[in-house]
């Protein structure tokens, strides 16, 4: 099977140029500004932006949280995610305190049979003895090359003695670790202290994760990273002071990947004093929602090259599951949905509204997630050799978000009425027309196996 987009504008992290793009069976073969193949099916791109399909680092389908499950299986959240341009996912495999890592792996791979994108996982370490040292190399042999470690949430946090012990075995390895950074003692004595005032409603929430508690665990962490002299990612940096701490370590010579996501970026911490419990509670997810200087700070970091990358962090809940922190805000399952308009919301916020360039969408949504977790250049890029993974953006496309027009499975979203430019005309899944004019055709996903961060 033969697929020829012509008449585009493919987009890299460099710039843009006029490119036929000839796909065949799963593979792109050809990029020319002219190419003619009889035996290909034409799809005309005049007027539009070819994209390599997004890659979204950060998601978690089917996912227990706080006695609850996630909205959004593997099939459900990958369509969702194809309809928005991601064409793949990295998720977060994570095995309980006391379970092997495989077991984990295998339980993860069993959840993600059903999806309809590709995907990899990332694998959460969550204790640490001689049996996860040694498992940590069978899981690069694996293709599993990135790793996840909290500092907060107790029944998933290492000692700091152990993530340090971890960051050395995965510098021996050759593996990156990806830390979700904030003061856990902390946030712990500030909510018994709301408990204790009565103060239990979401409003609650961004009080006792205040961002100089996610700043502090930052700095703390690449500190541990400058002594084990090893790279590290800060997922879903959400805070201006958290900046500030990867500068000095930039400064230091350390080096120090950061992502955010688009909740951070858009939207501002006075949704949490809604009067009406579920719409406060629709945004609760940890860090929290930050202020108006913090969003200003991250688009300006993203704008300058200081953040590499832009994921979901998607974890959908529906309202019924938010209303079990009724009484107690703590127990609202914490997530957003995010997966299926990342691009949109990138697109319309950032590029159309001159932020950042079209290039720089490509690189900190394909390039930069691709090269950072290991799947560089088969993922993450439009390249003869390359996944036929493409997005036919259109530019002029002009629409509004909306609960009433979503794949995913939450019933609401955190952008209800925002109106956007740009969209996903096309998306093709390794050659195969995955998603058309908003309507996601059957496809299968695949697990994609990573090497070393290229970053
Ligand atoms: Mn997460």
């Amino acid at each position: 099977m033969k697929t020829l987009l012509h008449g585009g504008t493919a987009v890299s992290g460099t710039g843009m140029q006029k490119l036929d793009i000839l796909i065949e069976n799963e593979k792109i073969v050809q990029m020319q500004p002219h190419i003619s193949a009889a035996d290909a099916q034409a799809v005309d791109c005049t007027g539009k932006l070819l994209f390599p399909g997004f890659i979204d680092g950060h998601t978690h389908f089917d996912l227990e949280v706080c006695g609850t499950i996630t909205a959004d299986t593997f099939a459900s959240g990958s369509r969702a995610a194809l309809r928005g341009g991601t064409t793949m996912v990295v998720d977060f495999a994570a095995p309980d305190k006391g379970d092997t890592l495989a077991y984990g792996l295998s339980r993860w791979r069993e959840k993600a049979a059903g999806a309809a994108c590709d995907y990899g996982f990332h694998m959460t370490v969550d204790d640490w003895n001689e049996g996860i040292s040694q498992e940590l190399g069978e899981m690069l042999e694996q293709g599993i090359s990135s790793f996840k470690m909290y500092m907060t949430y107790p029944a998933m946090m290492l000692p700091e003695g152990d993530m340090f012990q971890t960051l050395l075995r995965l510098k021996e390895l050759g593996g990156i670790a990806g830390v979700h950074c904030e003061n856990s003692g902390l946030i712990d004595a500030l909510t018994a202290r709301a408990r204790k005032a009565g103060r239990m409603g979401p409003a609650s929430h961004p009080q006792v994760r205040p961002a100089p508690l996610e700043a502090e665990a930052v700095g703390h962490l690449l500190r541990m990273a400058q002594v084990a002299e090893v790279p590290v990612i800060i997922v879903h940096l959400s805070a201006r002071e958290s900046l500030e701490e990867v500068r000095a370590a930039r400064r230091r010579g350390q080096t120090v990947y950061v992502e955010t996501c688009p909740h951070y970026l858009l939207l501002e911490d006075s949704v949490y004093s809604n009067p009406d419990f579920l719409e406060a509670a629709k945004y609760v997810c940890a860090p929290p929602i930050r202020k108006k200087e913090d969003q200003e700070a991250l688009w300006e970091a993203l704008a300058n090259g200081e953040i590499q990358t832009v994921a979901t962090d998607h974890c959908s809940f529906t309202l019924a599951q938010k209303r079990a922190g009724r009484y107690d805000f703590t127990k609202i399952p914490g997530g957003l949905p995010g997966v299926e308009h990342r691009g949109q919301l990138l697109y319309t916020c950032g590029v159309a509204a001159g932020r950042i360039s079209e290039a720089q969408m490509c690189r900190v949504l394909c390039e930069n997630p691709a090269k950072l977790y290991g799947c560089w250049p088969r993922k993450g890029t439009l390249a003869p050799g390359s996944d036929g993974d493409v997005v036919v953006w259109d530019p002029a496309a002009e629409g509004m978000i909306t609960v009433r027009d979503q794949a995913q499975q939450a019933d609401y979203t955190p952008y209800e009425g925002m109106r956007t430019k740009g969209g996903a005309d096309r998306v093709y899944l390794r050659g195969t027309l995955a998603v058309d004019h908003g309507q996601v055709l059957e496809t299968a996903g695949v697990f994609v196996p990573r090497g070393k961060c290229a970053l």
